[in-house]
């Protein structure tokens, strides 16, 4: 991906509160809390006009870098709801639990595993000092029941984790698809969980949704693919922020990695909160297609079809989070900078142009000419066609430019006087907002060129 021109340095700009984002977001229509006017829910949001927008430029984006242009990665849409053996084979009804421990005194409550060492040797709470409770354990899968009949309705999860649907089809795509090991299957889907500490917005949900690719390989070939893969998510996520320097990728502890796994490494990015978890690069060796293997009764073995070799595939798992992406995008685009003028700041989402809600805006300089606006309407329903853009004339330029770069839209196209002598227009661009005339027949190719990924 290119980056916009007179893109200023970045590197020096303060750490944004969250609540700066969370009052963004609302008011400009990117997140809202769900149910609001019932009180809401703890760990669960919607997504209003600009955010839907937002997360589906983000999911393209996966999909294609994942799925489009690799020729042996492909792609499939699990459903929500399986089987309750699934998660029995996975390990989550048994494992798949949290420890928290509340404070007498504040009454807050915390992760055990996200407590400083000292706290839990001292029993004593980060914030105000009091005594904790005895952790108590608590199981993430969020159950539901299948059937109308009471005693013959089937309890099951919605699932915990989107990836398990990749292991059940896997011998579906081999059977279905010329896929030959080595080769991945990629999908972005819901996932649900019962945090126990729902929280930091979008950061910690209750509802949220994943992506992953599962790499199928052989053994021998193990710490070849899980190297690549972990540099191509690093360089993808380096791509898509302006502040280089809070990526980095931090190795798991023996203490952390699972009885399978040789090696883990989770990509964080550093927030008001810390460094913070974005993607995991698991080695998940053939624990997966085994444990399917072993409740299932269905074989899941490959057979090289050159050399006869019959093997479980090990797997090398990328997974992240569409809610963390979104949300940690606008923690970093989000800057107020200070107007030469003394006026007011200019509060600018600096999003990648391929990534933003809006691609262009249309304004004509003045609402009392009728040529104006006609041609301003005409620019914008030919360019609607082709990317979202947006018309306005209500208020002054200055102030329908703020507008546009509040929301992060990377380019303004203004209608004035000039352009009904000569059929060229103004085109604003967000971060230097340098200005330069553009003939309206090129203003397609100008702006697709500038907008759409490569
Ligand atoms: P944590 O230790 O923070 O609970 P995890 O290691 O259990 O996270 P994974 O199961 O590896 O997370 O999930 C993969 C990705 O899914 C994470 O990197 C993150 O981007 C996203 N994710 C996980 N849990 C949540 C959540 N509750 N809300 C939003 N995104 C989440």
């Amino acid at each position: 991906m290119t980056q916009t021109e007179n893109r200023p340095s970045v590197s020096d700009t303060p750490l944004v509160p969250i609540e700066t984002i969370v009052s963004l977001c609302k008011r400009r229509g990117f997140v809202y809390p769900n149910s609001e006017i019932y009180g809401g829910v703890a760990g669960i949001y919607d997504f209003g006009p600009l955010g839907v927008e937002l997360r589906n430029n983000i999911r393209r984006y996966w999909w294609w870098s994942m799925v489009q242009t690799n020729d042996n990665i492909v792609g499939i849409e699990g459903a929500i709801i399986t089987n309750r053996k699934v998660w029995e084979a996975s390990g989550h009804v048994e494992n798949f639990v949290d420890r928290l421990v509340d404070c007498k005194n504040c009454k807050r409550r915390f992760r055990l595993d996200h407590l400083p060492a000292e706290n839990v040797e001292q029993n004593k709470c980060p914030v105000c000092g009091g005594e904790l409770t005895e952790p108590r354990t608590f199981n993430l899968l969020m159950e539901t029941y299948l059937g109308v009949v009471e005693g013959e309705r089937m309890q099951t999860y919605l699932r915990g984790e989107a990836c398990q649907n990749i292991y059940l089809d896997y011998d579906n795509v081999l059977k279905s698809s010329r896929m030959q090991v080595p080769f991945g299957i990629c999908q972005i889907g819901k996932a649900f969980r019962n945090e126990v500490t729902p929280g930091n917005f979008l950061f910690r949900q209750r509802e949220f949704e994943q992506w992953d690719l599962q790499f199928f390989v052989h053994s021998s070939e193990m710490q070849q693919w899980f190297d690549y893969w972990k540099e191509r998510r690093f360089e993808w996520y380096q791509g898509i922020i302006n502040h280089k320097d809070r990526l980095r990728f931090r190795a798991h502890g023996s203490d952390e990695l699972a009885h399978y796994a040789k090696q883990a490494f989770d990509i964080e990015y550093r927030t008001v909160l810390g460094w913070q978890e974005w993607e995991g690069i698991h080695w998940r060796q053939d624990w997966d297609l085994s444990r399917h293997s072993q409740y299932s009764g269905h074989d899941l073995s490959y057979t090289n079809p050159v050399t006869g070799e019959k093997f479980i595939p090990w797997i090398v798992e990328t997974s992240g989070g569409v809610d963390r992406t979104f949300l940690f995008l606008l923690l970093d685009a989000y800057e107020e900078e200070p107007d030469p003028a003394g006026k007011e700041p200019r509060t600018v989402l600096r999003l990648h142009p391929m990534l933003a809600p809006v691609k262009v805006a249309v304004l004509p300089l003045q609402k009392n000419k009728e040529e104006l606006l006609n041609t301003a309407k005409n620019i914008h329903k030919r360019l609607q066609r082709l990317m979202v853009s947006q018309y306005d004339d209500v208020a002054n330029i200055g102030r329908r430019y703020r507008r546009q770069d509040e929301i992060g839209t990377p380019y303004c196209v203004t209608v004035d006087f000039q352009t009904l002598d000569d059929q060229t227009v103004t085109v604003r661009e967000r971060d230097g907002m340098t200005q330069v005339r553009v003939a309206i027949n090129e203003l397609p190719a100008y702006l697709l060129e500038r907008v759409t990924w490569k």
